[in-house]
């Protein structure tokens, strides 16, 4: 499986007070955010000592991507904050994590946009889109809604403008579009799996057809292990598995 390069990022320093030292578990899941000002008072404020925050990343509208975090290390940003009043399916996440502060197994990236005017410009986006397919790669974490979350479902005192459901729709299908194209080479494995997948397929459309139409429960019995199989393939094409 060929790797996807991690984006340059810049290295900006964060006062010691602002994350947990060896803190860090293995990252589950992404948290987007929108810093509410510019990226260099984000900078200013990660390395001020008073604000008690910082991020993995952030990533200007110029496209830059800073890095304050690094999420491979042991070290945590405090980037989410409490959990209150969580919504959409982080809950289901969090139950799994043992309510552990999620800042320990999640990857944070800020996104420059201001309260009253939220761009995400075309450099900015196309840098979060190689960022985040990158991410899921390294952790193996699926671009989807159980893996994927603004600040506000964690917290919704957080605005976090810019993430409506349609946005998230379009920047997580732009994830595993790219996943797909780069990262899966037609392995023999790949191209096996995708043969039976197809050979399911057929055999469906054949006890569709075929004199077993009536037969409700074996219809559907197929189709329920196609599903599977389907997510499976899915899972694998992302590199979710192996
Ligand atoms: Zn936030």
């Amino acid at each position: 499986m060929s790797t996807l390069v991690k984006p340059f990022v810049v290295l900006k320093p964060v006062a010691r007070e602002n994350y947990w030292h060896s803190m860090g578990q293995t990252k589950v899941a992404v948290v987007c955010h929108t810093t509410g000002g510019s990226l260099a008072g984000t900078d200013a404020w990660f390395n001020n000592p008073i604000s008690q925050a910082s991020t993995n990343f952030a990533i200007g509208q110029a496209g830059e991507i800073h890095q304050y975090i690094d999420p491979a290390g042991l070290n945590a940003p405090a980037a989410n904050g409490l959990v209150r009043r969580p919504n959409g399916m982080f809950p289901i996440l969090y139950e799994q994590q043992g309510r552990v502060n999620p800042n320990f197994w999640t990857v944070s990236i800020e996104h420059e946009g201001f309260p009253s005017r939220e761009i995400k410009t075309e450099p900015m986006l196309e840098s979060s889109l190689v960022l985040a397919a990158w991410v899921c790669q390294q952790f193996r974490i699926l671009p989807d809604r159980s893996h994927f979350f603004s600040h506000t479902e964690i917290d919704a005192q957080k605005p976090d403008p810019g993430w409506s459901e349609e946005f998230w729709n379009y920047y997580l299908a732009q994830i595993a579009a790219r996943l797909k194209e780069d990262n899966m080479p037609p392995t023999p494995e790949f191209e096996a799996l995708k043969a039976e997948v197809a050979a399911l397929k057929a055999e469906i459309e054949r006890v569709r057809q075929g004199s077993w139409n009536n037969d409700v429960a074996t219809r559907r019995s197929f189709e329920i292990l196609f599903e599977a199989m389907q997510r499976v393939f899915n899972m694998w094409q992302t590199g979710a598995i192996q």
